[in-house]
């Protein structure tokens, strides 16, 4: 069995290593350097170049470094019938709800306001916020969304949450559907975007979604760039609709040196780092993907094509 490691990975050599340590003998190839087309078994993608995976013959499974798998869709020449699997792991939920928490208590604790008082020396207290009151709404209730809004539902903050499909999740109170979103924006002080970029998510977090939120929201992007249309959240946070946000992903990253986002005194920007893919801890399921996609069995964390993700 040969897997290829297609696309860009920061260090090959780690991730060749990780999976070694659980099966020696699988054979690893990484792009463009490969005997043969018709060896590839499988491939492990991140952001790979369009239109080389159709030309695998033998290819069985595609699986995608990460929880998301745009990156893999917006490649218009995918065999139809290979299913394609996504990463879903402890690790990287864990640092999802951690760099969430951090972003959140940092607005609701005022920290920001500290910093600029600090430097003018300046010993003042700032009103409390209750938590109670603070609500936090979490656009997308999935492995990730789902997690983050038990454990803010822990530190005791009021959590609402919104899906494709209505869920029930014990504390959360919970919206679906085009039909439900403004109901569920109406009260949220802040607002996690945790969506998978489709076209129907594409452009979400927009001037009507801004306008729907209470006065002085803040906005936490954690998902991809493009749910966000950049020119409404710079008007918003101009008019004071929104306090600020936190951004870690963008439609073009690294994001470009002249970017207005760099300098600006509300927004604070990460560097798609909210939750990076530890290649140890996800060596065993790219190996059971590889395995089970080679016996014809069924595979776990198999993305819907139709959906999107
Ligand atoms: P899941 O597939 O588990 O969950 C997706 C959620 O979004 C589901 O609740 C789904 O609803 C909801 N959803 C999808 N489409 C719509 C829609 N049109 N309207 C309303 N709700 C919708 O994804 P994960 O939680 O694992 O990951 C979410 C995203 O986070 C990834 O796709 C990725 O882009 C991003 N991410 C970012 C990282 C970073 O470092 N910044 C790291 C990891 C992921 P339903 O439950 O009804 O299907």
């Amino acid at each position: 069995m040969t897997l290829l490691l297609l696309g860009e990975f920061e260090d090959t050599q780690v991730w060749i290593s990780a999976i070694k340590t659980h099966q020696p003998d699988l054979k690893i190839e990484v792009y463009p350097n490969f005997d043969n087309l018709a060896d590839i078994d499988a491939v492990l993608v991140w952001m790979h170049p369009l239109g080389v995976i159709e030309k695998f013959s033998n290819l069985k499974v595609i699986i995608s470094t990460g929880a998301g798998v745009d990156h893999i869709l917006r490649d218009r020449n995918l065999p139809a019938n290979i299913p394609i699997v996504r990463l879903v792991d402890k690790s990287l939920t864990s640092q999802m709800s951690e760099y969430i928490i951090s972003a959140i208590l940092h607005f609701h604790r005022q920290f920001a306001d500290y910093k600029i008082q600090q430097n003018q020396q300046l010993w003042r207290g700032l009103s409390p916020r209750n938590t109670e009151n603070c609500t936090v709404g979490i656009l997308g209730l999935g492995v990730l969304g789902s997690d983050i809004a038990q454990k803010l539902n822990i530190l005791g903050f009021s959590v609402r949450g919104w899906s494709r499909t209505p869920k029930i999740l014990d504390n959360i109170n919970c919206f679906s559907g085009e039909t439900q979103l403004n109901l569920f924006l109406s009260e949220c002080s802040v607002l996690v975007c945790l969506l998978p970029l489709t076209p129907e998510t594409e452009g979400i977090l927009n001037q009507n979604t801004f306008a729907a939120l209470p006065q002085g929201a803040y906005l936490i992007n954690v998902a991809r760039g493009k749910h966000l249309v950049e020119e409404d959240l710079l008007t918003a946070l101009t008019s004071g609709q929104l306090s600020g946000a936190c951004l870690d992903v963008f439609p073009i990253e690294p994001l470009p040196e002249n970017h207005p986002f760099w300098r600006h005194p509300q927004i604070i920007i990460t560097p798609h780092i909210a939750a990076k893919t530890i290649p140890a801890c996800v060596a065993p399921q790219i190996i059971a993907a590889v395995q089970k996609s080679q016996e014809g069995l069924q595979l776990n964390n198999q993305v819907d094509v139709s959906k999107g993700y």
